[in-house]
């Protein structure tokens, strides 16, 4: 378990740890001076089959579950590696595994298991909607045995390292439907054929190294066969794989924050002033002491939601909430490395600095802390809904 001295999935997690020291800060500082993908880090993963233990076994992963990836994506970061490059491959498909008809499953999943197809773009954010995602205006219209699809969306991750996308658009006028959330369709998109034909991919250049993108939307049209389940029904399909994505990203902060404590229980111990080490003043120990032990609290909730969402049980509220305190305890953790460190936390090669920019983003996305505590207060308390 994350949270315990004694973690699961112990093969797993030092098979990862031999992996991430094959690719040491010097690696990371390059690829982030540059904003550059961490290509030959992200095939090794592939080939390794970290990235496909949700895929079951029929369709050629390992069929681990989300427990496993949860380790290997702490492990990652704890090591100072960044999942972030490639967590989607892990469980962009589970859209596709959950709704999808039994040709598309034959048809792309034990390519994407192999990574022969790098299936880690997710496309639902767009400039004008934001959180509200009822409100996407990106249309697919249906046109004889075509989608044709106009619109524009905003922070899609990876898309220039994704051979296919899981998009989300409306099929039918938000005015036109009963419920806000009716009309919503998930396409899967080749974007291989697609850009240059009505897709266009324009890099945002970010405070951290994530290669994300806006993308554009003229005219695009895709096969009719792109749909996946039922049109109109789109928007409860991606909901159970939210769930997924924020558990896992979860475990990404509990990594990341294990690498700030381990980092500054080093240094504490290390660095002499006043002719004593940092570390034996209680003014270091406790801030380090704190982020250890917000961090384990952290880790069991995590732990409870991946458990949960293995057991197939409704666990949208446990996966929110494991989110915003590991998130929280993470950047807490974060803040803490760089004030034991001193001037050295903010020297590039030291690596946490670096960290300290990625481990940021997970208190916005894939959901910000403001939108988990409404959840929270609405479905978990009953309060009255506010928006
Ligand atoms: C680096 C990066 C990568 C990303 N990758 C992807 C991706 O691959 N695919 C994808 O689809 N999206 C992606 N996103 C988008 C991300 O999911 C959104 O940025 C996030 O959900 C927040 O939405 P927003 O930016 O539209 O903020 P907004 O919805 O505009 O909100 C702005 C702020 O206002 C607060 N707020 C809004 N409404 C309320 C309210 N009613 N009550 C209280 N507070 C409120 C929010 O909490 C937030 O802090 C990415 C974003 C970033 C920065």
């Amino acid at each position: 378990m994350t949270g315990s001295q004694d973690p699961s999935f112990p093969d797993i997690r030092e098979s990862v740890r031999r992996l991430c020291a094959k690719f040491p800060g010097s690696y990371w500082q390059a690829l982030d001076r540059d904003r550059t993908y961490p290509t030959a880090f992200v095939d090794t993963l592939t080939r390794e089959g970290f990235l496909s233990v949700l895929i079951p076994e029929v369709f050629g992963g390992s069929g681990l579950g989300l427990g496993a990836a949860t380790a290997i994506l702490e492990e990652i970061h704890r090591s100072g590696c960044n999942g972030g490059a490639c967590h989607a491959q892990m469980y962009t498909m589970g859209t596709l595994l959950k709704h999808g008809s039994a040709e598309q499953k034959a048809m792309y999943l034990p390519k994407i298991a192999t990574g022969e197809l790098r299936l880690q773009a997710f496309g639902v954010t767009e400039p004008t909607s934001g959180t509200d995602t009822t409100r996407i205006t990106t249309f697919a219209r249906r046109d004889g045995d075509d989608y044709v699809i106009n619109g524009q969306k905003i922070w899609i991750s990876r898309a220039e390292h994704s051979d296919l996308m899981v998009l989300l658009v409306r099929t039918t006028a938000r005015d036109d439907v009963a419920k806000p959330s009716d009309g919503i369709s998930v396409l899967l998109v080749d974007m291989r054929a697609a850009i240059g034909n009505g897709l266009t991919i324009r890099p945002i250049r970010t405070m951290l190294n994530h290669a994300t993108t806006e993308l554009f939307f003229d005219d695009l049209r895709v096969p009719a066969t792109s749909l996946i389940g039922e049109e109109g029904r789109g928007f409860r399909y991606i909901l159970d794989g939210m769930n997924a994505e924020r558990i896992l990203i979860a475990s990404e902060c509990i990594g990341d924050g294990r690498f700030f404590i381990d980092r500054a229980v080093a240094y504490a111990k290390d660095r002499l002033v006043f002719g004593r080490a940092i570390g034996e003043n209680q003014g270091v120990q406790f801030p380090i002491a704190r982020a250890f032990v917000q961090l384990s609290a952290a880790a069991e909730m995590v732990d409870k939601a991946a458990a949960m969402f293995e057991a197939g049980l409704p666990c949208g509220t446990e996966a929110n909430m494991a989110k915003m305190l590991a998130s929280e305890a993470s950047w807490f953790a974060a803040d803490m490395c760089v004030q034991t460190h001193g001037g050295f936390g903010f020297a590039e090669e030291y690596d946490v600095e670096r960290k300290f920019r990625e481990t940021r983003l997970y208190q916005v996305a894939p959901i910000s802390t403001n939108l988990i505590l409404s959840h929270v207060a609405t479905h978990a308390l009953g309060l009255p809904k506010s928006f």
